[in-house]
């Protein structure tokens, strides 16, 4: 988890790399990684969210969420 942004992937709901893959391809800061068969996020990166909502857009089982951990000003 990052400071200001934390990506939670549902392993369950995701369909796979082989299946889909589609987050890792879309995000414009490389937040995705590959593990296996299933995205996991690169926490390191995870503050560079621009909060662009591709990744969400393009997730079918909605297996994503990207959760603000500050409060908007
Ligand atoms: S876009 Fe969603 S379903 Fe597709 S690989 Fe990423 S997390 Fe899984
Ligand atoms: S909202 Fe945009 S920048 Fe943030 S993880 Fe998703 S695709 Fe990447």
């Amino acid at each position: 988890m990052g400071l200001f942004i934390k990506l939670e992937i549902d392993q369950g709901r995701c369909l796979g790399l082989a299946d889909c893959g589609k987050c890792l391809g879309v995000c414009p800061v490389k937040i995705f990684a590959e593990n296996g068969d299933k995205p996991h996020s690169l926490e390191a990166n995870e503050d560079e969210c621009t909060l662009c909502g591709l990744c969400l857009d393009v997730c079918q089982p909605d297996a994503i969420g990207v959760v603000k951990l500050y409060e908007e000003p």
